[in-house]
Formats: structure tokens, C-alpha cells, sequence
């Protein structure tokens, strides 16, 4: 599966931004992934724990909030809940709509960083 593949992405993009922050280490890294997205929250996580070896994210607990999918009904203008094999159908006229809205989400949210003591009281 593409999760390690993801997994290791991730990790080096959090590195890479907690390295420019001059952190020490990686605390928790919350996710957004859309229930589109092809990616299995606990297959990343287990893919996530692989990865995170001897880097700053060594400690870091993976948070994933799941998105859930929803489309826009234009003629209707109705926002509709779908799951990912209904159809992505109006909930109101029920025809199928060609606008998702959200659903396909695979961002980082949040890094929460942990920053040398010394090096951020010297900075005063
Ligand atoms: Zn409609």
C-alpha cells in the first residue's frame, strides 16, 4: 500500500518545518484526511510509527481528524453528507453532483514543536 510512501513524506515535511523552527523534537503532528483521499487512517498510523525512526518526530503522536465527504448541489444549492459509495447524491432533488467540497483533504494542520530551553531563554 501508499501509506509508507505518504507516512515518509510527512515525516520529512514536519522535519523540515520543525527543523527551520529550531525545534528538538516533534511532539504530535494533527492530520486532515478526506474520507476520498484512499488514505486508511490506522494503516497511516502504523505506517507513521515506521517512519518516524530516529528523526525528530522519534516521540510524536499522530492526531488524524477524518473529513468527511460533501457536495454541492448547484441547481438546489444544497450542501449534502455523502458516503463514499452513495453516488454523491443531492439530498434534496437526489441527483448525482459534480462539485465535492471537501473529502479529498490529506494536509498537515497542525506540528507542535518542542524548542531547546537554553536556546529560547537566550533569546531574551
Ligand atoms: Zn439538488
Amino acid at each position: 500500500v501508499h501509506e509508507l510512501s505518504i507516512a515518509q513524506s510527512l515525516v520529512e515535511a514536519c522535519e523540515d518545518a520543525a527543523t527551520r523552527a529550531g525545534a528538538v523534537a516533534v511532539r504530535s503532528v494533527t492530520l486532515r484526511i478526506g474520507e476520498l483521499s484512499g488514505v486508511v487512517p490506522d494503516a497511516l498510523q502504523f505506517a507513521f510509527e515506521v517512519a518516524r525512526a530516529d528523526t525528530l518526530l522519534d516521540q510524536a503522536v499522530l492526531h488524524v481528524a477524518e473529513v468527511p465527504i460533501s457536495v454541492h448541489c448547484v441547481p438546489c444549492d444544497v450542501v449534502t453528507t455523502v458516503g463514499r459509495f452513495d453516488g454523491f447524491l443531492c439530498g434534496q432533488c437526489e441527483q448525482p453532483c459534480p462539485e465535492i467540497l471537501s473529502g479529498r483533504e490529506l494536509e498537515i494542520v497542525r506540528i507542535e514543536i518542542e524548542e531547546p530551553e537554553v536556546a529560547g531563554a537566550a533569546r531574551r
